[in-house]
């Protein structure tokens, strides 16, 4: 008998690795244009993380042939360090992200996780150590305690309650009367913007994953929401590694270390005030931002 069940509990775990990749495909960059192309190697071991250091050496990668992305890409986030991409529209930010969430294989070079090679590694493994808290995030027509607790298979109440207040989400709750118990409504549609991105910050914070990855640009809010959002993604990105994808450099002026993107390389590497004496691509880039914020409040 225990023959005969064992293959169903196996489709059993296959449906939850699959599920729980799908939410963070999803919720990350609406991948449905994504074909699943990635395997795993035969007997891949798990990632075992001690020292979440993310590692990119001599990566090449496009998304066809005819067309490479990144050239030959390396670069080192030490365990509990917090790095900030930034670059021209297209330069390959996000898909640094793609390849570190493995949804492709680089061409060339390796990606490395705590010194591990993560082709090598399972990617139900890769992907519970990672988090991602992206722009548009996708809530299910359910509770929010559900939205919640949708980061790890088994979150107790008290975790979802506790990471419901580290995404600041306790004022909300409070204003409602069925706090953790009301429904979101359909794709979610009854929370603004931010509160959206709240529930997904929770859910990440349920998942509680070593290596976080960050889609800072919150364009669709305003910007004393904008502001408290990104005072909410820094404290929760403290105890761990993270990567934060960021569209506007007004985000990151405060950042120890900023990686500048262009054309699939590393061109350059230091906080805001050297990359400003750096006088290179970041330092147009700033001035140009300035110069639009300027024009913009002048019109
Ligand atoms: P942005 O700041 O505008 O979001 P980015 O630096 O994040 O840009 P990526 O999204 O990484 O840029 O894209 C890098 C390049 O790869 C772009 O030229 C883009 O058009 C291309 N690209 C992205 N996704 C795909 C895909 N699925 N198929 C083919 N090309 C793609």
């Amino acid at each position: 008998l225990m023959q005969l069940f064992r293959p169903l509990d196996m489709l059993g775990m296959v449906y939850r690795t699959i599920r729980q990749g799908l939410i963070d495909m999803a919720a990350m960059f609406a991948l449905i244009d994504t074909e699943v192309e990635v395997k795993d190697v035969p007997g891949a071991p798990a990632l075992v993380v001690r020292q979440p250091s993310v590692v990119f050496d001599n990566v090449v990668f496009g998304y066809d042939r005819n067309r490479t992305i990144l050239n030959g890409l390396s670069f080192e986030v030490p365990a509990g360090h917090h790095v900030a991409l930034v670059g021209p529209s297209g330069a390959g930010k996000s898909t640094i992200g793609r390849l570190l969430f493995r949804f492709y294989d680089p061409w060339q070079g390796r990606i490395l996780i705590d010194g591990q090679d993560i082709a090598q590694v399972s990617q139900r493994s890769l992907r519970s150590v990672l988090g991602i808290v992206p722009q548009d995030c996708v809530l299910f027509n359910d509770t929010i305690g559900y939205n919640i607790a949708y980061g790890r298979e088994g979150a107790s109440e008290a975790e979802v309650t506790a990471a419901a207040r580290g995404a600041a989400l306790a004022p909300l709750l409070e204003r409602l009367p069925a706090g953790l118990e009301t429904e979101v409504g359909e794709r979610g549609l009854k929370l603004s913007g931010g509160e959206k991105q709240r529930v997904s910050i929770a859910r990440t914070l349920v998942k509680n994953p070593p290596i976080l990855l960050l889609d800072e640009a919150t364009s669709a809010l305003d910007t004393r929401t904008e502001q408290e959002i990104l005072a909410t993604l820094h404290a929760i990105a403290e105890n761990r590694t993270s990567l934060s994808i960021a569209h506007r450099l007004s985000t990151i002026v405060d950042s120890d270390c900023i990686f500048v993107l262009n054309e699939g390389h590393l061109v350059e590497q230091g906080n805001h005030a050297e990359l400003l004496r750096y006088d290179g691509l970041y330092a147009e880039m700033w001035a140009r931002q300035a110069n639009e914020a300027e024009a913009m409040l002048a019109g």
